[in-house]
């Protein structure tokens, strides 16, 4: 019996770099005790009430088929907020409800890219990226944003990579580099893909973790909001991450079209994971602040703990819940720095290559353990680097 090609070709022949990941959870399934500092998945659980919200209303009977779209008053809350951030005009009709930020990334690239077209990506970028493009038959297109640029993307190699090209996918603030993309970086952004005549598809999932500076949404630049989809999720801004809940926000013909593959994929979101979404919406920015505040915390703790060393620079961490470090000096690639730091003291960190060669010879750190855990595996992993120097 034979498989589709699509899936083969959605695997692609990359490895994905997680085999560090692997490994550390077979050393804590023999009973050692790893610090992992290596997933996005925040420490910070769920909030009570949001989860007293969702009870609520599945006991209120809204455990039939959801409206597939998402609930008018989701859809109408989503807009506001986009609105209210970015001051782009924004409806209900221009909002889907997706099953997490994953699965708008997903119809995104689907709705909009044919195989024979190339969708473009920026390195270091999210684990997923890739795969979700090749998905659609598309070839998926890196460009790499250079560490001596400090990872922000060109307007140039934008350019030079879209000949057959359809969309671009960006991430600010960008996981896993902690980078924001500046005021600049977005203009050449837009003025490419206005010229190359792309979509832009601008992932903002942690557009509620901003340390340094404020958060622009690209789609507010002039003749953006209609070659803009911005895809969304309450995983990371409301600590979700397993109630698989985001968006899209989109011109409406890219809605009507995102529906109709909703229809025949995920059918919609459940109901009561949807009016739990909507009262965790409506608690506003200062709930969203709260959730965001550990994250804050802890990259002042890698800044103060990892700063000066000759071993290894710190990427200025401007926001999202991870900090890169560029540990070249040490002679090191970073697959092999992250796998001698998780055998020698048992400290699981992602090796940069995962992310695209962009950022070999970097580590990524997930602030994502109690702050005097981390402080302390911090120390731990400088000591490290320092004793490799040559
Ligand atoms: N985009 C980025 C950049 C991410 O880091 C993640 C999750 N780590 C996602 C999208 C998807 O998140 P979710 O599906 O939980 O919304």
């Amino acid at each position: 019996m034979e498989l589709a090609a699509r899936v083969a070709h959605m695997r692609g022949d990359a490895g994905n770099g997680w085999g560090i990941l692997f490994r550390a959870r077979e050393m804590i399934a023999a009973g050692e005790s790893v610090v992992m500092l290596s997933i996005g998945e925040p420490d910070v659980k769920t909030d009570p009430a949001i989860l007293t919200a969702m009870a609520q209303s599945a006991a209120n009977g809204h455990t039939g088929y959801p409206d597939i779209a998402g609930t008018m008053a989701l859809r109408a809350q989503i807009a506001a907020r986009v609105q209210a951030r970015s001051g782009v005009p924004t409806r209900p009709e221009n909002v889907l409800v997706t099953p997490g930020g994953q699965s708008a990334l997903f119809s995104a690239h689907s709705v909009l890219l044919d195989p024979g077209q190339a969708g473009l990506f920026v390195a270091p970028y999210y684990a997923t990226y890739p795969g979700t493009i090749r998905s659609t038959g598309a070839e998926a297109r890196v460009i790499e944003a250079r560490a001596e640029a400090g990872f922000q993307p060109a307007e140039a190699d934008i350019l030079a990579a879209s000949a057959g090209a359809r969309t671009l996918l960006i991430n600010s603030p960008n996981n896993p580099t902690g980078v924001i993309y500046s005021d600049a970086t977005l203009r050449g952004i837009a003025r490419a893909c206005q010229a190359a005549d792309l979509w832009l598809i601008s992932d903002e999932v942690y557009d509620t973790q901003v340390w340094q500076g404020q958060f622009q949404s690209p789609r507010a630049l002039p003749g953006m909001a209609e070659r803009t989809v911005v895809l969304g999720s309450l995983s990371k801004s409301h600590a979700m991450t397993g109630s698989r809940i985001g968006w899209m926000v989109a011109p409406e013909p890219v809605i009507a079209a995102a529906l109709e593959l909703a229809i025949n994929t995920t059918y919609g979101v459940p109901g009561f994971i949807q009016d739990a979404a909507l009262f965790a919406l409506r608690q506003g920015t200062a709930f969203e602040a709260a959730v965001a505040a550990p994250f804050h915390r802890r990259r002042d703790i890698a800044k103060a703990v990892l700063s000066g060393s000759q071993a290894l620079r710190l990427i200025p961490p401007a926001g999202a819940m991870y900090v890169m470090a560029d540990i070249r000096p040490t002679g090191l690639s970073g697959d092999a720095f992250a796998a001698r730091l998780l055998e020698e003291h048992k400290i699981c960190v992602m090796p940069g290559e995962s992310f695209g060669a962009a950022a070999a010879g970097h580590i990524r750190i997930a602030l994502t353990q109690a702050d005097a855990v981390l402080e302390d595996a911090l120390r731990v992993l400088r000591g490290f680097a320092e004793a490799q120097m040559p």
